[in-house]
């Protein structure tokens, strides 16, 4: 029998994830062809270390050349258009066709979508923004800094107030943390809705550390010649430095394709799979009512392959996706709490809350080096 051919657009959390398990668990059985448009993957969480200077963008690159495993080509090449009938895509070098098509392509900015973001704030959710805050952060000694979401749903809930907490501490070690404001715009009514426990800690970081926290809002424009937000309700704040979570979107190509209702491509949130037969979508460019997360792309992607190999072995088809994932959250002080959440097993979200330890700290570096070692073989 040929191999089956499996086809995986966007090596992000969820196309490593499942090309490493189809790869060690069916090698050669397979022919998995692995598309990214980039030359390395990069941690979301990393632009946080990169905008503050605490590492530099060489330092957490992971270059695909790195990627070696049996049964797996990985192919630089940019998506131009799906075909998910036909299960046929087209790139800017050439054709792939797929017994097996997975959509793993991510979230990207709609910066256009917030007028004057461009202009005059900064984004801190993409690679090139957090690198260029790298270099305006050491000029900011006073004034207010506004940390602000433009849309929701957005990638990593907790992200936001990692960035206003991390900023605190950077702040503070310069000794201009006086001279400063910081506020902090979230669209929810708490910074972790499902998890109360880890809402109310973030919340009392906030005030212990005298940053503003504006809940239930999102930024609807900039105005650059005043230096003045402006949040969806009409109110008005002036800032010095503005440090934004874009608007989120479904790469332009997914959209072209057919496949997204309301934004994104729904999935059966048990099997992953779109409306298409053998066509799947795992991570944040599907619905399946969990938040745009690493844990919950790779979760996903897990749940495919799994599938996928009991269907090579002949085997009883394995159980769905449960939508379980741990964040880690920054705290500052050099410490990290964490999340952990259930979205789909109860009637409701839940979440329980891990107080902040320097013992997470080398948990959630395990969690890094752990995917490092497995998807990179570093
Ligand atoms: C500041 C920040 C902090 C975060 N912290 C955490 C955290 O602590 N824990 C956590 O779990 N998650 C975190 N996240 C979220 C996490 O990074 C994403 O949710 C996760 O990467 C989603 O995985 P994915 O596989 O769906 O997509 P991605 O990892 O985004 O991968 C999508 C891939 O598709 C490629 N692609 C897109 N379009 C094309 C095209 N046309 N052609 C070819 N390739 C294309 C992209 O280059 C990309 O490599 C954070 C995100 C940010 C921004």
């Amino acid at each position: 029998m040929p191999p089956l051919r499996v086809v995986i657009l966007g090596a992000g959390f969820g196309g490593l994830e499942l090309a490493t398990m189809l790869s060690e668990a069916v090698g050669d059985e397979a022919a998995v062809t692995l598309i990214d448009k980039s030359d390395a993957f990069v941690f979301g969480y990393s632009k946080l270390d990169v905008m503050f200077g605490r590492t530099t963008l060489d330092q957490v690159r992971l270059s695909y050349r790195d990627l070696v495993k049996p049964g797996v080509r990985f192919l630089q090449e940019t998506v131009t258009s799906i075909d998910p009938e036909a299960r046929r895509v087209t790139t800017d070098v050439g054709v792939h066709e797929a017994d097996v098509l997975v959509l793993a392509l991510g979230a990207d900015y709609d910066l256009d979508a917030t007028p004057g973001l461009v202009e005059a704030g900064n984004e801190f959710y993409s690679v090139s923004g957090a690198e260029r805050l790298a270099q305006l952060l050491p000029e900011f000694s006073h004034g207010r800094a506004i940390v602000g979401v433009c849309g929701a749903p957005f990638k990593c809930p907790p992200a936001p107030s990692e960035a206003a907490l991390l900023l605190h501490d950077y702040l503070s070690v310069r000794g201009v943390r006086a001279a400063c404001e910081i506020s902090i715009v979230i669209p929810f009514a708490t910074p972790v809705p499902p998890s109360p426990d880890t809402s109310a800690a973030l919340v009392a970081a906030f005030a212990e550390r005298g940053i503003e926290f504006i809940p239930g809002r999102r930024i609807a424009s900039l105005d650059a010649g005043s230096s003045v937000a402006r949040l969806d309700d009409g109110t008005e704040l002036a800032f010095d430095l503005f440090l934004g979570v874009p608007k989120h979107r479904a790469p332009e190509v997914v959209i072209q394709s057919g496949l997204t209702e309301d934004g994104y491509v729904p999935v059966s949130s048990q099997t992953l799979e779109t409306r298409f037969p053998g066509v799947y979508a795992v991570g944040d460019v599907a619905t399946v009512g969990v938040p745009k997360a690493g844990v919950f792309a790779e979760g996903a992607a897990r749940v495919v392959a799994a599938s996928l190999i009991a269907t090579l072995r002949g085997a009883e088809q394995p159980g769905g996706y449960g939508g379980r994932g741990s964040c880690y959250i920054e705290f500052g002080a050099g410490r990290i709490g964490r999340v952990d959440v259930d979205f789909l097993s109860g009637p409701k979200p839940t979440g329980t809350f891990r107080e902040p330890s320097v013992a997470l700290v080398d948990e959630k570096r395990d969690f890094g080096s752990s995917r490092r070692a497995r998807w990179f073989g570093r």
